[in-house]
């Protein structure tokens, strides 16, 4: 994860509740007769080269280079005259 401003490129409302999506591998062996599950090993995360990160305001989920992209197409005003500023 890039430590830069996101904004959410679907509702455009929300530059600060994310989720982080990351996938898991898991392997195990099964039985070729009855297709039990045998030898479980323990869950390793996969390092995608680029999260996918999904808006907990509009449910958005998309690479986390198009909420950096939209964050610098629209950056986030800091005059003090913003009432939504915090
Ligand atoms: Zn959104």
């Amino acid at each position: 994860m890039q430590d830069k401003p996101y904004f959410c490129p679907n509702c455009r409302s929300n530059r600060v509740k994310f989720s982080m999506i990351s996938s898991f591998s898991q392997r195990f062996m099964k039985d070729a007769l009855t297709g039990t599950v045998q030898e479980v090993t323990e869950p390793q995360q996969i390092q995608d080269t680029e999260p996918t990160i999904q808006c907990l305001v509009c449910s958005f989920t998309g690479n986390e280079m198009r909420f950096i992209k939209q964050a610098e197409r629209e950056p986030r005003s800091v005059t003090p005259t913003d009432p939504s500023y915090s």
